[in-house]
């Protein structure tokens, strides 16, 4: 219990204690409660195993570069793991995918530093750690159909079910670029979007690219029609509008086939310009 103190210097201190012990709005916890399930699961040696990557290159190659790489780690949480072990990291990534998201690359760069350190070497910056998580076996669960239509918009995680309308070419997404002054100031900057150099932060001259350290991705956006386009396409009175989902190439295993029905799980990425859901997962039905 806390006494009511309406001094504004003296308000902030126990407002700090009850968060901390608050068990469902800590970082912490939530790292700490994926950290578990990582363990629990197969999951740490994933993870391990990029790490383990990370150092033997470095090791053979000794280039201080190297220790600019990336660490590049893809993990399938599995529905029916989480439902059986982890039930409030389910809930977590249910209703905040987003925070889900943060807590996974939190909790993975604190196990690939310590990797690292008993490894001898210094810590990686987080902008090399590219930690890409999908939640794979979601069934097809009616309460979290993202419909417009109904008024139903979920700000947590959502699925779509429907049929693949059309898809954009394959666009290029940099994940990360490394950086470094060539007047001698021997500093290095990290990009994790543009390609465009930056400055130097000693010398403000524009900084050059290790080309090869540089990683990126591809991605699609995709148009899914509701299943009830094809199947009553005449219905009267009725407008059927597609989804628009990105759909990154590491959220899916499946090819993609114009005219095939699918089911994606995905959230609203809350950096704003788009419009569409960022896919977590995409499987044929
Ligand atoms: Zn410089």
């Amino acid at each position: 219990m806390f006494n009511v103190n309406t001094s504004l210097q003296e308000s902030a201190a126990p407002l700090e204690v009850e968060n901390a012990n608050s068990p469902t709005n800590s970082q912490f916890h939530e790292q700490r409660l994926v950290e578990q399930f990582c363990r629990q699961t197969q999951l740490l040696k994933l993870v391990e195993g990029s790490a383990e990557r990370f150092v033997e290159h470095y090791r053979r190659t000794r280039r201080p570069e190297d220790l600019l790489a990336p660490v590049q780690v893809r993990l399938d949480f599995d529905y029916a793991h989480l439902l059986e072990q982890a039930p409030r990291l389910l809930q977590l990534v249910l209703e905040e995918p987003l925070q889900f998201g943060e807590a996974v690359r939190y909790t993975v760069y604190g196990l690939v530093r310590a990797r690292l350190k008993t490894a001898g070497l210094k810590a990686i910056d987080i902008g090399q750690l590219h930690a890409q998580w999908r939640l794979v076996g979601l069934p097809y669960t009616p309460c979290l159909q993202f419909e417009p239509r109904d008024q139903c918009l979920r700000l947590g995680l959502s699925q779509v079910q429907g049929i693949l309308a059309a898809y954009t070419p394959r666009e290029t997404l940099v994940l990360q670029s490394i950086w470094f002054c060539s007047s001698g100031c021997m500093r290095n900057a990290i990009q994790t979007s543009s390609t465009d150099a930056p400055l130097c932060s000693g010398c403000s001259r524009p900084m050059s690219e290790y080309q090869k350290l540089r990683v990126t991705e591809t991605f699609r956006l995709l148009a899914i029609l509701p299943c009830s386009a094809v199947q009553t396409p005449r219905l009267l009175g009725c407008l059927h509008r597609p989804k628009l989902i990105r759909l990154r190439a590491h959220s899916h295993d499946c090819e993609l086939k114009l005219g095939s029905a699918y089911l994606v799980t995905g959230y609203f990425d809350g950096s704003a310009s788009t419009y569409h859901l960022e896919a977590c997962h995409l499987r044929s039905i």
